[in-house]
């Protein structure tokens, strides 16, 4: 069931939540809504939810306006951050509750709940109450009581926030193992771009209300239209400068960097986006000369940063240690041209 969202506007008073959003989540699909705290995208998913009204614009599922139907007959599964289990009632019992709501025979509840506790691996925690089980095993919970409906579309609001870094890389990626296996349609916010990185068929970067970008995740990260999308997603460093005639680019401090192939039209002004693993160490031959400033070791790499003559700083991955004050060469094996200028994130 795909979802399609048009001119979707929202304010709350003076702020304006979303501005004309239009979005399509194909069926089967994991799409992230992906941005800063502020940035809409709760109020997003809680408008195709139905937990809060457009005042413009329309939500369909498929065919389906939502236009007038309620939260309850949407046939959506909500995943909340906070998990909102019943803390008196069992494992079982909190995923059979919606079951049990809509008067199904107690033989097919007891099956779906034993199928849905095995897909989110909890065979045998049937008995417990949410208040006996880890936060990741909560959500699992709250997982398997979201699907336990077999809703038409599954909407997750940063369900892993709670937890910590490793279980989230580990709970990542059995959400998107069980999206993937029952090919439901899917729409995940978060704010961690690792995570939409990972799990996502699509990812939407929203800014201000407005969604910047919908790419697949090589897309967002390799190939970003905006700015904003390049610094918020990954470590970036932007060039801005003009464009010389020998694949030159003439930056505002009064450096020129030697790309090795123009960066478009000469004298054009243009925006360089420069990933760390883009760039090279080198003894000679360098692209770009600097100063290092900052040196950072993050296990399997160090990332340094590089200040240039006029000032523009360069982050650049390595190994092996370097000193704060040597001056260091670098070449660029890559670089993407970024169209648009909407500031950085
Ligand atoms: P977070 O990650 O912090 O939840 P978000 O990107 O999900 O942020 P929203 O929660 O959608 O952002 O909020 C978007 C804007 O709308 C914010 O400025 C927020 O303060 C405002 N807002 C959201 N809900 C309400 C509300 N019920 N009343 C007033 N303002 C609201």
């Amino acid at each position: 069931m795909d979802i399609s969202i048009e001119g979707v506007s929202k304010t709350f008073g003076e702020t304006t939540a979303l501005e004309s959003v239009d979005l399509r989540v194909p069926s089967g699909r994991l799409v992230t809504l992906l941005g800063a705290s502020g940035c809409g995208k709760t109020t997003l998913l809680r408008i195709v939810a139905g937990f809060e009204t457009a005042d413009t614009g329309s939500v369909r599922f498929g065919e389906r306006d939502l236009a007038k139907v309620p939260v309850w007959k949407r046939r959506i599964g909500f995943v909340f951050q906070s998990y909102a289990l019943w803390p008196h009632m069992t494992v079982a019992e909190n995923v059979a509750y919606g079951l049990r709501l809509r008067k199904l025979p107690k033989e097919e509840v007891a099956a779906k709940v034993a199928a849905g506790l095995a897909m989110v691996g909890l065979t045998g925690r049937e008995q417990r109450r949410p208040g006996q089980l880890s936060g990741g095993q909560q959500q699992r919970v709250a997982l398997a009581r979201a699907l336990a409906l077999e809703p038409d579309v599954l909407l997750m609001d940063e369900p892993l926030s709670n937890l910590d870094a490793k279980l989230r890389v580990e709970m990542r990626r059995e959400i998107r193992r069980i999206q993937q296996e029952t090919g439901i349609t899917a729409v995940y916010v978060t704010h961690d771009q690792d995570e939409a990185l990972e799990i996502s068929d699509l990812v939407a970067v929203m800014n201000g209300g407005r969604i910047e970008q919908i790419g697949a995740p090589e897309d967002i990260y390799d190939r970003p239209e905006t700015t904003f999308v390049a610094s918020f997603v990954g470590t970036v460093t932007l060039l801005k400068g003009k464009v010389t005639g020998d694949g030159g680019l003439a930056l505002g401090g009064g450096a020129t960097v030697n790309l090795g192939r123009p960066a478009g039209a000469p004298g054009a002004v243009v925006n360089v986006a420069l990933r760390p693993e883009d760039l090279r160490l080198v003894d000679e031959h360098a692209q770009l000369t600097g100063t290092v400033v900052r040196s950072s070791f993050q296990g399997s790499s160090r990332e340094s940063v590089a200040e240039l003559p006029g000032g523009e700083q360069v982050a650049f991955e390595h190994r092996g240690p370097l000193t704060t004050g040597a001056t260091v060469g670098l070449v660029a094996d890559r670089f993407t041209v970024v169209e648009r200028d909407t500031g950085l994130a």
